[in-house]
C-alpha cells in the first residue's frame, strides 16, 4: 500500500497536534518551518527549514507529499497558489487569501445574509485614524490588516492616546468599532467532500487580546446555540471550505451575534476536542483531507482549555501533577508566547 502523505507549512503546536492526529492514522508527514527549533520537530516524520520565498526548499516541500495543510493563515498567497496548481490543499488558497487579510475577511463575511462584523473601515494614515476615530465615537481597535495574531499589531486607540500614533507606519490597518460584547465564542466546523459537522460552540476568555480559557460547554441559551452554529455553517458554505474552519464570535448584551474573525485551520479555543471529543478538530482536519466523510466530534465531557503564556509555563511541573497537560517544547519562555495549556474536566 502506498502510505498517504501530508506537507504541513508551518511547525507550532498547531501543526505538532496535527502531526501526532496524522501519525494516528499512519500518515507520513513533512513539515516545512521557518525556524530552526520547532514544536512538530519530534513528532513529524520529515522536515524541511527554509524561508517562504527559498524556491529549491519550496520545491522539495511539494516533492515530498500529495496533501498539504497549513497551521497558519499568515502564508505568502502566491506560495499558496503554486502549492494548489500542483497538488491538493486543505484549505484551498481561496479560502486561506479571504482569512489571511481582515479587510477582505470582513468585507466577504458582510457580504453572507444573517452574517454580521463589527463597523470597520479601511485606514493608511495618522490622518485617516484621526478622522475615523471621530466616526467610532473615540472608541477603537486598529489593527494591521495581515500577519496580526494573538494580539499583535493591534492597539486600542482613544482620545487620550491617539497622539502615540502620530509616527506609527499605519499603512494597510483596518480601524474597527470598539465592542463592549458580553461573551466570546466560536465554533469550528469541518467540511469534507460530502458532509460537514460543527463542534458546539465554546466560550472564550482572552486577557491582553491572546487566548486564556476556554470553556466546553458555553454558557448559552438554546437560541444562541443554534444561532452561533448556523453562523458558522453558513460562512464554511459560503467560503467553500474543505477543512477546518474556525469562527470567532462576539456575543452582545441584546444577544446579537457578530463575527468577529475566523481561521481557515485548527484553533487554540478546539484544542479541548482532544481529550473531550471522540474525534478532535485534528482528526477531523486528517478526514476532511483524505476521506469522504467528515466524523461528528462526540463531545463526552465538559471541560476548561487553559493556555499557558509566558511565564505561566514556570508552573508547568505542578500542574502535570493534577491536570492533564501539553508542552509546545518552546525553545525559550516569552512574554505572550503560548508554551502550553491544560485542561481541567
Ligand atoms: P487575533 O488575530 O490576534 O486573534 P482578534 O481580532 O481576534 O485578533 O483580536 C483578539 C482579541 O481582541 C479578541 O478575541 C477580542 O478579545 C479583542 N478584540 C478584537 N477586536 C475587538 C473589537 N472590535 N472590540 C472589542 N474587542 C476586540
Ligand atoms: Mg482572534
Amino acid at each position: 500500500m502506498i502510505k498517504k502523505k501530508l506537507g504541513i507549512l508551518g511547525g507550532g503546536q498547531l501543526g505538532m497536534f496535527i502531526c501526532q492526529a496524522a501519525r494516528n492514522f499512519g500518515i507520513y508527514t513533512t513539515v516545512f518551518s521557518t525556524t530552526k527549533d520547532f514544536s512538530a520537530k519530534d513528532f513529524c516524520d520529515n522536515y524541511i527549514i527554509g524561508k517562504f520565498n527559498d524556491y529549491k526548499k519550496i520545491q522539495e516541500f511539494i516533492k515530498s507529499s500529495s496533501h498539504f495543510t497549513v497551521e497558519t493563515e499568515n502564508i505568502p498567497i502566491d506560495l499558496l497558489e503554486k502549492i494548489n496548481n500542483n497538488k491538493k490543499i486543505f484549505p484551498s488558497s481561496e479560502v486561506i487569501k479571504i482569512a489571511q487579510n481582515r479587510l477582505r475577511e470582513k468585507k466577504f463575511l458582510n457580504s453572507i445574509p444573517g452574517v454580521k462584523t463589527v463597523k470597520f473601515s479601511s485606514i493608511n494614515s495618522y490622518d485617516d485614524l484621526c478622522s475615523k476615530l471621530k466616526q467610532f465615537k473615540f472608541k477603537a481597535i486598529i489593527k494591521s490588516c495581515e500577519l496580526g495574531y494573538d494580539g499583535k499589531n493591534q492597539f486600542i486607540v482613544n482620545k487620550n492616546n491617539i497622539y502615540s500614533f502620530e509616527k506609527m507606519n499605519l499603512n494597510n490597518f483596518i480601524i474597527e468599532e470598539f465592542i463592549d460584547f458580553e461573551k466570546e465564542v466560536s465554533v469550528i466546523v469541518s467540511k469534507a467532500e460530502k458532509n460537514i459537522i460543527s463542534y458546539p460552540p465554546v466560550e472564550n476568555l482572552h486577557k491582553d487580546s491572546i487566548l486564556k480559557e476556554t470553556k466546553y460547554p458555553a454558557d448559552l441559551n438554546n437560541k444562541l446555540i443554534k444561532s452561533s452554529l448556523e453562523i458558522a455553517n453558513k460562512i464554511a458554505n459560503k467560503i467553500n471550505l474543505n477543512g477546518v474552519l474556525a469562527v470567532e464570535m462576539f456575543l452582545l448584551k441584546n444577544d446579537d451575534i457578530l463575527v468577529n474573525e475566523i481561521a481557515p485551520r485548527p484553533h487554540n479555543s478546539g484544542h479541548w476536542t482532544m481529550d473531550a471529543c471522540k474525534y478532535s478538530q485534528y482528526d477531523n482536519l486528517i478526514f476532511s483531507i483524505f476521506e469522504p466523510f467528515v466524523k461528528e466530534p462526540l463531545p463526552q465531557k465538559s471541560c476548561k482549555m487553559i493556555n499557558l503564556i509566558g511565564k505561566d509555563f514556570n508552573n508547568f511541573d505542578n500542574l502535570k501533577k493534577k491536570y492533564k497537560c501539553y508542552d509546545y517544547f518552546k525553545n525559550e519562555i516569552r512574554p505572550k508566547r503560548k508554551m502550553g495549556h491544560y485542561v481541567i474536566f
